[in-house]
């Protein structure tokens, strides 16, 4: 019944893991990116390539991969000032957000994944999102997730169903979920081109792809890949 998905694809890890999740599960698979004024293009950079770099590699993922849409969400600079959008130094406030928090970006994005899914004929939903994650993003949760894929059927007068396939995955067992889904092709294919670093860094490479090293998502996605490395090797 639902065998048609879109993905929210932003050109990091995460949501290239759940590309190739549902690339491995569902028959028809689109992509959906937002540009909201993020300070690096490279990530909208990163998605691209990685698209091409797919479809190239993985025949049998290329037979079921369609269109990939890109929202320009340029008005999100307008709500946020923060440092994904502004030159500012990477910190935390007093709630343990970094200031990256665009708040409630993720219902934002969902809300016009959902209106370009119906449009097409997806009822599959899947988001990179990870509560495990150390920022504790509130939009991230499983919980606002679930609230959220009520309200869109609800809006919507029909079935939304919404994936998170990394949603209780640590940063060691999603490059595990990369490994099973797609060996060392696809582990070399998002070490090499998907994007993390707050910093925009593409030219320092590392054994678990490119970044500054030092930034929160960089130290996260190091920490991760080195415990992967450590119980694959
Ligand atoms: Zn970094």
């Amino acid at each position: 019944m639902h065998t048609h998905a879109l993905v929210l694809f932003s050109g990091g890890q995460d949501s290239a893991t759940a590309l190739a999740w549902a690339l491995d599960r569902y028959t028809r698979v689109e992509t959906i990116g937002f540009d909201y004024g993020q300070r690096h293009r490279v990530e909208l950079d990163c998605r691209t390539q990685f698209l091409d770099k797919l479809r190239a590699s993985f025949p049998q993922w290329a037979e079921r991969l369609g269109d990939d849409h890109l929202l320009d969400l340029g008005l999100l600079g307008q709500v946020s000032d923060t440092a994904l959008t502004a030159e500012r130094a990477i910190d935390f406030n007093a709630s343990g957000l970094p200031n990256t928090f665009v708040p409630g970006r993720n219902l934002i994005f969902f809300t016009f994944a959902a209106a370009v899914a119906y449009r097409r004929g997806l009822s599959v939903l899947v988001g990179g999102m990870c509560e495990t994650d150390y920022s504790g993003y509130p939009d991230c949760r499983d919980d606002t997730l679930k609230s959220l894929q009520v309200t869109l059927g609800l809006g919507l007068d029909q079935r939304v169903v919404i994936e998170t396939p990394l949603m209780w995955l640590d940063k060691a067992q999603t490059w595990q979920l990369a490994h099973r889904l797609g060996g060392d092709a696809l582990v070399a294919l998002i070490t090499e081109e998907t994007h993390t670093c707050y910093l925009g860094d593409r030219h320092t490479r590392h054994a678990w792809g490119y970044g500054c090293g030092t930034c929160p998502a960089c130290e996260l996605r190091a920490r991760g890949h080195a415990r992967y490395a450590a119980s694959n090797g």
